[in-house]
């Protein structure tokens, strides 16, 4: 999970804390995220909707949670997931960003914008 965040690196010196699959008051799961002394860039809001579409994201600012969101999924995305045919376009040495139109929401359906593939099974491919 964080790895997807892209919060690993050796840079990171605020505390991020995750909990996933969180039962809530309407007696769903959900997965709650936790960033605290950071704000989320849209491109991490994005991946975490990749993963976690029914996450909602808490920033807590002086120990207070300042802001929640809940991620939405966007319509096209761009640069976060590496297309699952070796033949794409997007996979040669050309300089080329991945871009997918989100077909379905649930199950996550992706279809690539340079060669159709549908691609279902996202978490393994996210860049
Ligand atoms: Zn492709």
């Amino acid at each position: 999970m964080l790895k997807i965040l892209g919060v690993t690196g050796e840079n990171v010196k605020s505390t991020v804390s995750v909990a996933m699959h969180v039962r809530s008051k309407k007696d769903e799961w959900k997965d709650i995220v936790k960033i605290e002394d950071r704000e989320l860039y849209s491109d991490e809001v994005n991946r975490i909707s990749l993963i976690a579409p029914r996450a909602t994201i808490n920033i807590i600012r002086d120990y207070n949670v300042a802001e929640k969101m809940k991620v939405e999924l966007p319509s096209v995305v761009r640069g976060i997931v590496r297309c699952a045919n070796p033949n794409c376009v997007t996979n040669s040495n050309e300089p080329v960003d991945t871009s997918f139109l989100v077909v379905s929401q649930r199950p996550l359906t992706l279809k690539c914008h340079f060669c159709d593939r549908i691609q279902s099974s996202v978490e393994k491919y996210i860049i």
